[in-house]
């Protein structure tokens, strides 16, 4: 039996926004892909990187609420990875590339475990290439830094998204870290504000929320968690994350010189 030739499928994380977000090794790739599979989140400009490949859509909205209802979407698209992997690497032989295009980084909110998965049953090589998250685009773009010396050295990413719109389900109680930034948000802040104040942050505490991080066009409002609802129209039908905590707040007038250590009482105890 001959050989099956497939071609390298090849993960690029595009970035959140404007075509020029995407890494110089994942523009490199792309220029050399025969086949393109992307999402409805990169921007159509991206194509002008790789003009001769041909550009397949295979968009296809999240989680629309009924179970099992974005599974055969899913299912479709690990499909198409294997079977355009194989028609390539016929036709163009193993040095071929077939590209997979998500928006932001591939390994956060990609559905990257069940399409390595598929390539891995099928014994296709892949490679992931990872990309900007709009959550690192929202930090620059609002200058507000993720962590900060002193009050925030941790951060949590997280989907407001589940399955049964239960916001704790199988996360745990409590706050998960000093700085919380929440995918999937935009539908979601009334019962997120909620789920928030059962966590324990408390009422008054900053939120910054972010709709298309790293466009033109993008929208920023400060909010506390208790009024969090008040964002939902701004941001109406766009790409939305909600950043809760130390992360959310304006940097200060006077940055920080001195931070005290655990335990430590007084500035003045360093000497
Ligand atoms: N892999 C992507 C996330 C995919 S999930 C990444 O790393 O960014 C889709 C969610 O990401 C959206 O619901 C929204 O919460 C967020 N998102 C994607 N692009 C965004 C943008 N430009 N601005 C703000 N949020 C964005």
């Amino acid at each position: 039996m001959a050989d099956v030739v497939s071609a390298r499928v090849v993960f690029i994380g595009a970035g959140p926004g404007e075509a020029d977000l995407i890494t110089v090794r994942g523009a490199r790739l792309l220029a050399q892909a025969q086949v393109v599979l992307f999402d409805a989140l990169a921007d159509v400009s991206l194509q002008d990187m790789a003009p001769s490949a041909e550009w397949i859509d295979v968009g296809k909205r999240g989680f629309s609420g009924k179970e099992g209802s974005d599974f055969n979407g899913q299912t479709r698209i690990n499909r198409l990875l294997v079977e355009q992997s194989l028609r390539v690497g016929q036709r163009h032989g193993a040095g071929a590339i077939v590209a997979r295009l998500k928006g932001g980084d591939p390994s956060l909110f990609g559905r990257l475990e069940e399409e390595l998965h598929a390539l891995r049953e099928a014994g296709i090589a892949s490679e992931v290439v990872p990309g900007v998250t709009s959550a690192l685009a929202a930090a620059a773009a609002t200058q507000r830094p993720l962590t900060r010396r002193g009050s925030g050295r941790s951060v949590s990413f997280t989907t407001a998204m589940t399955r049964t719109g239960d916001l704790q389900c199988g996360m745990g109680p409590g706050q998960r870290a000093d700085t919380e930034v929440f995918y999937m948000a935009g539908r979601q802040l009334a019962p997120l504000s909620k789920g928030l104040l059962d966590a324990g942050w408390a009422s008054d505490t900053e939120v910054s929320v972010v709709s298309r991080a790293g466009w033109p066009d993008m929208r920023h409002t400060v909010h506390t968690v208790g009024t969090l609802d008040g964002a939902s129209a701004i941001h109406a039908g766009r790409p939305t994350l909600v950043i809760v905590g130390a992360g959310a707040t304006e940097i200060p007038d006077h940055p920080l010189t001195h931070i005290a250590l655990c335990g430590e009482g007084s500035p003045n105890s360093e000497a």
